[in-house]
């Protein structure tokens, strides 16, 4: 019966999430094989719990976050073509990316812009288009371990958001956070090696 790869060949979608994601074809079928290990119960979805179960999100600070990421408007679950589409976000600009983008076509999910625009909407939390000095708490709370007091995590939030408040509005645009990021090397913070 099927030989290996069958099964993604079977995926509907499958010209367009190829090109959509910038992933190849090989890296597609090893992470199509990743899908259908999470997806337990074989329903062709993954739910919250399934996704707990990618051990390189284990160590990751703002794992719970990156999960919602794959639920975009309060969704149960995410098929194969939603969780392709955000792990490309994560995936390594490489030297073919770097070359001259065709005009006519989208934006790719793994350039800088799409990966400050993802860190972007995973600190905005509330979904209001800015990144709030509450949210900033939130996201150090995650990030930094025990030792560092809640009076100490407070002021860092607020000095953080003050730096990259140009408009003086309290809160971080995202035009502010992509300027404060600058000279941070967001493509390489922002790659994770997902794919064995
Ligand atoms: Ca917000
Ligand atoms: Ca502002």
């Amino acid at each position: 019966m099927g030989s290996h790869g069958s099964h993604l060949e079977r995926e509907p979608e499958l010209n367009l999430i190829l090109e959509e994601t910038g992933f190849s074809r090989a890296n597609l079928n090893r992470l199509h094989h990743r899908f259908r290990y999470l997806d337990r119960n074989n329903k062709g979805f993954l739910s919250r719990m399934d996704l707990y179960n990618i051990k390189e999100l284990e160590q990751n600070p703002l794992a719970d976050l990156i999960i919602d990421s794959f639920f975009p408007d309060g969704g149960q679950c995410v098929d194969f073509q939603g969780f392709v589409w955000v792990l490309a976000h994560f995936r390594p600009l490489e030297g073919k990316d770097s070359a001259a983008q065709d005009p006519q076509k989208p934006e790719p999910l793994n350039s800088r812009n799409s990966k400050l625009r993802f860190a972007f909407q995973l600190y905005d939390m509330d979904s209001d288009g800015k990144i709030s000095k509450k949210e900033m708490l939130q996201i150090l709370r995650l990030m930094v371990g025990v030792g560092v007091t809640n009076e100490q995590l407070e002021i860092i939030a607020a000095r953080t958001v003050q730096e990259a408040d140009e408009d003086g509005d309290g809160a971080i645009s995202f035009v502010e956070f992509t300027k404060s990021l600058e000279k941070m090397n967001i493509e390489h913070q922002m790659s994770i090696r997902i794919l064995k």
